[in-house]
C-alpha cells in the first residue's frame, strides 16, 4: 500500500498526529493507500510557512510574467503525467477512466489560462476630480489562501481555485477531501519539480474537523476557498466572518434540466441522462430534475428509459463502462435513503431504485440508475440533492409553469433548456435563477467562463479571467502632487 506523507514548506514530512488513515478503491472496497491524519498543528505549519513564503523570499520578489512561466510550466508537467494522475483519481473515487482522463487532459488549460493573465493584472490611474493630486490603484494578492475540496473531481476542482490564487500571486494550503487525497499529494510533486519556490503550494490531508476547522480558523489566512456540500459552507462562511477573511463557495445544486415540446427530442434525450447518470450523478450540476412538457412528456419518458436502461456499470478502468460506483460509504448510503424517501412519498419508480447486485459490480458500491416519474416539486426528492443516479422527472405545463417550477428550490447552481425557438431560450435564460444555463446542451464547463452559484448554490465565481479577482484586493494610492495644503479641520 502507498503510504505518503504531508506537504508543508517544500519538504514531505509524517503528520504530528503519527496517525494514518486508509483510502478505499470505490470499485473493489479494498484499501489501497495510507494518507497522513493532519491535524492543527500541522495546519499551523503550512500556514506559517505559506506565509512566510507570501510575505518574504523568492516568490513576491519574482515578476508577474516568471508567475506565469512557472504556471505554464506546471500546466506541462501536468499535461505529460495526465494519465497517471487520471489512474490515481479513479482509483481514489471511483469515477470512469473515461471522464478522468479527460478532466486530466483538461486541468492543465486552467494553469496555460490563468498563468498568461498573471502579467495582466493592471490598477488604473483615476482621473481624480480634485486639482493637485495623483491617484493610481494596485491590485494586491490577498495573502495566504486555503483551498478545500470535496471527493467528487478532485484535481480539476484543484485547479480552478489554485491556478488563478498564484497567479494573483497568493500562496495556498491546500486541503484535499480524505476520501480522495492521493491525487494533491502526487500533484505537488510537479509544483516542486517545475520549481515553485517551498511553501508556496502546501497540502495539509485529513479530516473537515482536524484539517479544515484550523485551517478556516487560521488567523493567518486570508482567503478561503470551498467546494463542497452547502451545509459545511455555511460553517465555513460563519467561522471566516468572525475574522473577516474573504470566502468563495461553490456548493450544492438541484438543476433543472427542462425540456419543451419543440426540442429536438433525441438530443434532449441524451442530455437528460448524460445530465444525471454521468459521472454517477456525483456532480454538483447534475440535471437531477428533469422537466417535460405534457405534449412529449410519455413518448419522451419512454425513449429515455430505453435508452437508460443500456447503461453499462462495473469497473470503471474499462472504456466501454457508462455508469461506475459510488464514491463513499456515506454517500452510498444516502443515495439509497433518498430512494426509499421517494417511494414514500409517493413517486412513481420506473427504473431502478436500490443497490445493483449485477456480477459486473462485483464488490463494488453501486447504485442502479433510478428514475421516478410524477414528481411533485415539493417532495423532498426534488428539493435535496442526491448525489447521486436518481432523477425526478415532473411535468409541466407550459414556459411559466416550467419557470415556477425550475426557480421553485434554495438552490441556484446549473440548469438546461431544451428548445428550437430562440426567443424561448432567451427567454428562460433571463428568468431562471441560476448560474449557469445551457441551452440545447448540458455540462459543458470551461476555464474561460465564469462557473458559481446563486441562493444556497454559493457565493463568487471561478473561471473565466474574472476569477482571479477573487484573489485580489485592491490598493487606493493619493499623491499630492502640488494641492496646497488648507484648513487642516475639514476632509480633503
Ligand atoms: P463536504 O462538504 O462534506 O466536504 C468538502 C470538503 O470540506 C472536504 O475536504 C471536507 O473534509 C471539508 N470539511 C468538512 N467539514 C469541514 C469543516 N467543518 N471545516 C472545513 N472543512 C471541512 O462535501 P463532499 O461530500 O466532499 O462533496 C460533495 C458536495 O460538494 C456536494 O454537495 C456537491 O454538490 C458539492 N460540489 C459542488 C461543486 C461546485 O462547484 N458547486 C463541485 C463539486 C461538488
Amino acid at each position: 500500500m502507498n503510504r505518503y506523507q504531508l506537504y508543508i514548506d517544500g519538504a514531505r514530512i509524517d503528520p504530528a498526529s503519527g496517525e494514518w488513515f486508509e483510502s478505499d478503491d470505490p470499485f473493489t472496497g479494498q484499501a489501497w493507500a495510507l494518507i497522513p491524519k493532519g491535524n492543527a498543528e500541522d495546519v499551523d505549519r503550512a500556514v506559517q510557512a505559506a506565509h512566510r513564503a507570501f510575505t518574504s523570499g523568492p516568490w513576491p520578489a519574482m515578476t508577474a510574467s516568471d508567475r506565469g512561466l512557472l504556471l505554464h510550466r506546471l500546466g506541462d508537467a501536468i499535461a505529460r503525467d495526465a494519465k497517471r494522475l487520471a489512474e490515481i483519481e479513479v482509483r481514489d473515487n471511483g469515477k470512469l477512466w473515461a471522464e478522468m482522463s479527460a478532466q486530466l487532459n483538461y486541468v492543465p488549460r486552467w494553469f496555460h489560462y490563468f498563468g498568461g493573465l498573471a502579467d495582466k493584472i493592471e490598477g488604473r490611474v483615476t482621473p481624480i476630480d480634485k486639482k493637485g493630486y495623483f491617484h493610481f490603484t494596485r491590485r494586491e494578492p490577498l495573502g495566504v489562501v486555503a483551498a478545500i475540496t470535496p471527493w467528487n473531481s478532485p484535481l480539476l476542482l484543484t485547479a480552478w481555485k489554485i491556478a488563478p490564487a498564484l497567479a494573483a500571486g497568493c500562496t495556498v494550503v491546500i486541503k484535499p477531501s480524505e476520501f480522495t487525497s492521493a491525487s494533491a499529494l502526487e500533484f505537488v510533486k510537479l509544483v516542486e519539480e517545475v520549481g515553485f519556490p517551498p511553501a508556496v503550494v502546501n497540502v495539509v490531508t485529513g479530516f473537515g474537523r482536524d484539517v479544515g476547522t484550523p485551517l478556516v480558523e487560521h488567523p493567518l489566512v486570508r482567503k478561503i476557498t470551498f467546494t463542497g456540500s452547502d451545509a459545511t459552507g455555511r460553517m465555513i462562511n460563519e467561522q471566516a466572518a468572525r475574522q473577516f477573511k474573504h470566502v468563495s463557495l461553490e456548493l450544492g445544486g438541484k438543476s433543472p434540466n427542462i425540456v419543451f415540446d419543440d426540442a429536438n427530442i433525441d438530443d434532449a434525450i441524451n442530455g437528460a441522462v448524460s445530465g444525471i447518470f454521468a459521472a454517477t450523478g456525483q456532480t454538483c450540476i447534475a440535471g437531477s430534475r428533469l422537466l417535460l412538457q405534457r405534449g412529449i412528456h410519455d413518448r419522451f419518458l419512454e425513449r429515455m428509459l430505453a435508452l437508460a436502461s443500456t447503461a453499462r456499470m462495473g469497473n470503471p478502468m474499462l472504456p466501454e463502462t457508462q455508469v461506475g460506483p459510488v464514491t463513499t460509504k456515506p454517500q452510498y448510503e444516502k443515495i439509497l435513503g433518498y430512494i426509499d424517501v421517494a417511494k414514500k412519498e409517493g413517486a412513481r419508480l420506473v427504473m431502478g431504485g436500490g443497490k445493483a447486485t449485477r456480477p459486473e459490480c462485483g464488490t463494488g458500491r453501486f447504485v442502479e440508475p433510478t428514475i421516478f416519474a410524477d414528481v411533485d416539486n415539493r417532495m423532498r426528492i426534488a428539493q435535496e440533492e442526491v448525489f447521486g443516479p436518481v432523477l425526478s422527472v415532473i411535468p409541466f405545463k407550459d414556459e411559466e409553469e416550467a419557470l415556477q417550477i425550475a426557480n421553485d428550490t434554495r438552490f441556484g447552481l446549473g440548469s438546461g433548456v431544451w428548445t428550437s425557438d430562440i426567443g424561448r431560450a432567451i427567454r428562460m435564460s433571463e428568468r431562471i435563477k441560476a448560474g449557469t444555463v445551457w441551452v440545447n446542451t448540458y455540462r459543458a464547463v470551461s476555464y474561460m467562463t465564469p462557473f458559481g452559484g446563486y441562493k444556497d448554490s454559493g457565493i463568487g465565481r471561478e473561471n473565466g479571467a474574472e476569477a482571479i479577482d477573487a484573489y485580489l484586493q485592491t490598493k487606493s494610492v493619493w499623491l499630492n502632487v502640488g494641492a496646497v495644503t488648507g484648513n487642516p479641520f475639514v476632509m480633503r
